[in-house]
This record gives C-alpha cells, structure tokens and sequence, in this order.
C-alpha cells in the first residue's frame, strides 16, 4: 500500500535537501521523490531535529548513527528497484532507510539486532505513515528464512565476508549491496546471483558500523 502523504512543517527543509542531493549528483527521480516524501525528522533523536535535514550522519544512541542522507541515496540508486520488490534490509537502525525502501519497493523486511532500536524505529515508521515495512529483532546475517525470498537485500553495517544465508535467500537475478571490510579498507559491494553464480562489484568506499553476529564480527567481550 502507498503510505501516507505527510503534512508537516519541515516540507521546506526536506526540499532543500533534495536540491542538495541533486547537486551532489543524484539523477534517479524515484530515489529523490522517496527523500522528499520521508520525514527523517522522525528518525534522528528529538535533540537532534534541527540537523535532521542536512547531510550528515547523526548519532542515534546505543553506540549506533545514522547515515548521511547522499549515502542512503546512493545505496538505493545502486538497488534500481522497480517498485514491486520484496527487499530485506538487515540493520535497521532508525527504521530512515526501511522508509525510504517501503517507498520505492513493494514490502520490506527489516532486522535489526538491538530490541531498543527496533521499538524506535517501529514507532517512527508508524509515526511517518510507512505501512509495508515489517521490523524484526534477530541476527540478520541469518537473513529472515520465513519471508525469503528476497529480491534485493541492503546490508547497512559491514561485515568480514558476504554472509551464505542472505545469498541463498535471493532470488535469482536479485541484489545485495554490503559494505566489506578486507584488509585495511571498507567498501560498498554489490553482489548479483545468477542461477547458482555470484558476481561482485566493488562500488564505493564506506563508513559502516560493525556488522555484529553469526556470519559477521563477534561482539566484543565486555
Ligand atoms: N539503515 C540504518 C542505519 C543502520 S546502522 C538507518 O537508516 O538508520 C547499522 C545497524 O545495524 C545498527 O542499528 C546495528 O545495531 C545493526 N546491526 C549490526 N549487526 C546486525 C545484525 N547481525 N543483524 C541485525 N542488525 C545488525
């Protein structure tokens, strides 16, 4: 289902971001129509509001930050969904790109490992009208076995390798984008199956949060 037009006073804020986005380079009418129609307000902590329109990443709590918006943006330009997608996101975060992805697929699954989190971003997805996004607490780098699967999976925290579950929870032609830490570098990979074949492309260098659990890091010892 379509969410809901919002009416709020930040439309103004939100346009400005988008000609920022614009000018930063991003052309995918989709992408920036989903960031216009998101209020990331929502999302950031209340403390933090006033900021929720530039394009910075924020502190959220629990050790954990929101991306920038340009790099939301550019994950979701790399994903070219159609808008009939089913789409596994694993980190949830705030539940901002969730949104985003409920605006440009058809239903979104969403994992996120840390509980208090979860109970935010949900309540901030309802807040913002988003209707076809499910939050779940687990490890996802299990994927989500029930709902698979997936033609695309985002993954928004980094990892030591791509994990086994979530490639055999795409479907075939399907899309993952994950940040990989090899040796002393980070960057955004994206990943499409074909029948029972991989291919890899290194896109971008990136900033992610550890990507915590079976098939990621261990937590460390406290
Ligand atoms: N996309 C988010 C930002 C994600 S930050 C947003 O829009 O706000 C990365 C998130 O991944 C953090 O919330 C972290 O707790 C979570 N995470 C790390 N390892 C995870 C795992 N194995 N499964 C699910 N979530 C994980």
């Amino acid at each position: 289902m379509a969410p809901r037009p919002i009416a709020d006073s930040y439309g103004g804020y939100r346009a400005r971001l988008v000609e920022e986005l614009r000018r930063k380079g991003i052309k995918d009418m989709a992408v920036l129509a989903a960031i216009a129609e998101t209020p990331r307000h929502l999302f950031v902590p209340e403390a933090l509001r006033a900021r929720a329109y530039d394009d910075t990443s924020l502190p959220v709590g629990q050790g954990q930050t929101i991306s920038q918006p340009s790099t939301h943006a550019q994950y979701l330009v790399a994903l070219d969904l159609k808008g009939r997608e089913r789409v596994l996101e694993v980190g949830t975060g705030t539940g901002y790109q969730a949104a985003l992805l409920g605006r440009l697929a058809e239903v979104v699954v969403s994992v996120e490992r840390l509980p208090e989190l979860a109970v935010r971003a949900r309540k901030a997805l309802e807040d913002s009208g988003t209707t076809n996004v499910t939050v779940l607490v687990g490890d996802g780098t299990l994927g989500w076995r029930p709902l698979a699967p997936y033609d695309a999976i985002l993954v928004s925290a980094s990892g030591p390798r791509v994990p086994s579950p979530l490639t055999d929870q795409l479907t075939d032609n399907g899309i993952m984008l994950i940040p990989l830490d090899r040796g002393t570098t980070q960057d955004l990979y994206r990943i499409t199956k074909h029948g029972n074949e991989l291919t890899e492309e290194k896109l971008a260098a990136t900033q992610f949060v550890p990507l915590i659990g079976r098939h990621g890091f261990q937590p460390e010892a406290s």
